[in-house]
C-alpha cells in the first residue's frame, strides 16, 4: 500500500499538482459509502475521518444524493446575486431556526469555512465600527490571508506566507490537559487572560469580535472546561464585543447537538458552518443576529458561486437525514462507544495521555513518559492504523493528537472494528512495531 494503480496515479499527481497539496493517505479512492472508503487497488478502509468532518451523514446519503441529482436536472447555477432560488432561502431559514442565536437571525451562504470566517469578520467590523479580532492559541480558521492570520500554527499553515492581516490578537486557549497550573484553574485563569488582553492590551472599545471554536478542531480537539465558553460570552456582552462561534468543524450534529455551543447554552452573536453542512458539496454559512447581519448594505456581501443550488439542495438533504435518523442521538451513542474504547487505551498505555472530545468528535493525545507531546509515536500509530485498514487523522499544535470523526451513518459493527484496529495499532506501538 499504496497499490500499483494508486502508485501510477501518484506519479501523475506529482507531475501535475504542486507538492504543497499533501494527502494523509495517498491511495486513490474509487468508492466511498457506509463508513468505508475503497481505493482503486481494492483496499478498503474504515473511515474515521469523514473527509475531515464533512460526510457526517455519510458519503452518499440517499436524501442528499436524490436532492442534488434532481437539482442537476433543473439548473446548476444562476448566481443568487443575479436570480434567487428557493433552496438558498430554505437553507437559511433552517439555519436561522437551528442556530443557538438569541432573537431573530439571518444567514448568508458561502463556499467554504474560510469564506464563512472572512464574512463574519466583515459583518462584525461593519456592525461595531471596530477593527480588532481576538482569537485563541491553537485556533484554526482557514488558509486565506485573513483566516491564516487568525490561525495559530505556523508550520505548515503560515510559514513563508506573510505579511499577515493586522488587528489580530491572540489569547491563551483554555486547554485543561496542558494548562500550567492544572485543569481545575484553567477556565478561570484563561478567562482572566482574555480580559487582560481585551481591556489592557487592545482596549475593549477597539475589539469587534472574539472568534472561538467551541471545541478546537485542527488544534487538537481541545475541549475547554465547563464554564469557560459562558465566561467568554459574558466578557463579550459586558463590552459590546461580538462573540463569533466557528462551528465549521463542530456544527451540524457532529458533537451530539446541532451546534456544540448548545452544550452549555451559549448564545453567540454569529455562528459559522461549512464542513458537514452539505454532505460533501461545498457550502458554508454565516448565521447571525438580524440587526448585525443587516449592518452591511446591499452589494456588500456575496460571491459568484456562493450558495450554489446543487449544494443548497444537498444541505436540505442533510437536515432531512439528521431528523429522519435521529443523528443527534447517533452522534452521542458513537461518542459513548468511542470514549469507552479510548479510556481503555489510556488505562493500558501510558503514552495515551488524554482522551477528549464530544459525540462523534473524539481524540487521544500521545505523550512521552514525562508528558511531553510525542509526534513520532503519533505518526507511527497512524501508519499502523492505515496499514491495518483504518483511516485516521492527526491534529494538534504539536502533531501529537489522533482524532476520530466517523460518519454518523457508520454501523455499530464497523465502528467497533475500527476501534479494535486502533487498539491493535496502539499495542504494536507499545511493542515498538508499526
Ligand atoms: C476546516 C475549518 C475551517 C476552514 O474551512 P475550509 O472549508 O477548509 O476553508 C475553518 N474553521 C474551522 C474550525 C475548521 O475546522
Amino acid at each position: 500500500m499504496p497499490g500499483p494503480r494508486s502508485e501510477e496515479l501518484l506519479v501523475r499527481q506529482r507531475a501535475a499538482v504542486p507538492r504543497g497539496i499533501g494527502s494523509v493517505l495517498p491511495v486513490f479512492v474509487s468508492r466511498a459509502a457506509g463508513g468505508l472508503v475503497v481505493d482503486v487497488d481494492g483496499n478498503s478502509f474504515i473511515d474515521f475521518g469523514s473527509g475531515i468532518a464533512v460526510t457526517t451523514v455519510g458519503n452518499a446519503a440517499p436524501r442528499v444524493r436524490a436532492r442534488a441529482a434532481a437539482q442537476l436536472e433543473r439548473f446548476t447555477h444562476t448566481c443568487f446575486l443575479v436570480n434567487p432560488y428557493e433552496s438558498y432561502v430554505a437553507v437559511c431559514e433552517t439555519l436561522n431556526r437551528l442556530a443557538p442565536i438569541a432573537g431573530q437571525a439571518r444567514t448568508m451562504l458561502v463556499n467554504s469555512g474560510a469564506e464563512a470566517v472572512e464574512n463574519a469578520v466583515k459583518v462584525a467590523r461593519a456592525a461595531t465600527g471596530r477593527p480588532a479580532i481576538v482569537v485563541f492559541d491553537h485556533a484554526f480558521h482557514g488558509r486565506t490571508l485573513l483566516t491564516m492570520s487568525l490561525t495559530a500554527k505556523n508550520v505548515p499553515y503560515k510559514q513563508g506566507f506573510g505579511p499577515f492581516a493586522p488587528e489580530v490578537y491572540r489569547a491563551p486557549m483554555a486547554y485543561p490537559y496542558r494548562w500550567p497550573t492544572g485543569p481545575d484553574r484553567c477556565a478561570e485563569e484563561a478567562a482572566d487572560a482574555l480580559v487582560d488582553l481585551v481591556d489592557r492590551q487592545v482596549g475593549a472599545g477597539s475589539v469587534a469580535a472574539v472568534l472561538i471554536e467551541p471545541i478546537q478542531g485542527e488544534g487538537g480537539f481541545v475541549v475547554p472546561p465547563k464554564g469557560f465558553l459562558p465566561r467568554v460570552e459574558q466578557i463579550c456582552r459586558d463590552r459590546g464585543i461580538l462573540m463569533i462561534a466557528d462551528e465549521v468543524q463542530t456544527g451540524i450534529a457532529r458533537t451530539g447537538t446541532m451546534f456544540a455551543c448548545e452544550d452549555e447554552g451559549v448564545q453567540p452573536d454569529l455562528v459559522l458552518t461549512a464542513k458537514g453542512l452539505a454532505g460533501g458539496l461545498p457550502l458554508g454559512g454565516v448565521t447571525g443576529r438580524a440587526d448585525l447581519m443587516d449592518a452591511v448594505p446591499a452589494g456588500g456581501l456575496g460571491g459568484t458561486f456562493s450558495g450554489n443550488p446543487v449544494a443548497c439542495e444537498a444541505a436540505l438533504g442533510v437536515f432531512e437525514e439528521i431528523a429522519e435518523h435521529d443523528l443527534l442521538a447517533r452522534a452521542r451513542a458513537i461518542g459513548t462507544a468511542m470514549r469507552a474504547a479510548l479510556d481503555a487505551l489510556r488505562d493500558r498505555h501510558p503514552f495515551v495521555g488524554d482522551v477528549r472530545g464530544r459525540g462523534a468528535m473524539m481524540a487521544i493525545e500521545i505523550v512521552t513518559p514525562d508528558g511531553a507531546p510525542d509526534p513520532e509515536r503519533t505518526r507511527r500509530i497512524v501508519e499502523g492504523c492505515h496499514r491495518r485498514g483504518l483511516l485516521a487523522l492527526t491534529a494538534g499544535s504539536f502533531g501529537n493528537v489522533l482524532r476520530f470523526l466517523p460518519p454518523l451513518s457508520m454501523p455499530d459493527a464497523l465502528l467497533a472494528e475500527g476501534l479494535r484496529t486502533l487498539a491493535e495499532a496502539c499495542l504494536a506501538s507499545a511493542a515498538g512495531r508499526p
